[in-house]
């Protein structure tokens, strides 16, 4: 399982309003810290992903361009063309972020065995 890690995204970066009402609001955080807990108690792997790009980037080809998310819901491709729901694309950049990084044995918060 792999989640964005939002630690200090509020000093990196600039985000919108609505954004940052989402991003640090009390019950973002604590759907984190529930999503952690549930995974340790179920011995699932949790690692935490570098949030840069994740929605700006290509889950297809990996083109990195801003206006790739046309809108709040849309993700079309500059690059390959490919279009799919802008949560969808997302979703997929930190499934394969999380799996580069469990691969790498880098950040990863493997629960200790009981
Ligand atoms: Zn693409």
């Amino acid at each position: 399982m792999a989640l964005e890690d939002l630690t200090g995204v509020r000093e990196r970066v600039r985000l919108r309003k609505d954004q940052q009402t989402s991003v640090h609001s009390g019950s973002f955080h604590q759907l984190g810290r529930y999503i952690a807990y549930k995974a340790e108690r179920a011995g699932v792997p949790l690692v935490y992903i570098d949030p840069a790009y994740t929605s700006q980037q290509c889950s297809q080809c990996h083109h990195i361009d801003r206006r790739n998310r046309s809108s709040q819901s849309k993700f079309a491709c500059r690059a390959c063309g490919v279009t799919m729901h802008a949560d969808d694309n997302a979703s997929r950049n930190i499934a394969r972020k999380g799996h580069a990084a469990w691969t790498a044995g880098r950040q990863s918060r493997v629960p200790e065995p009981a």
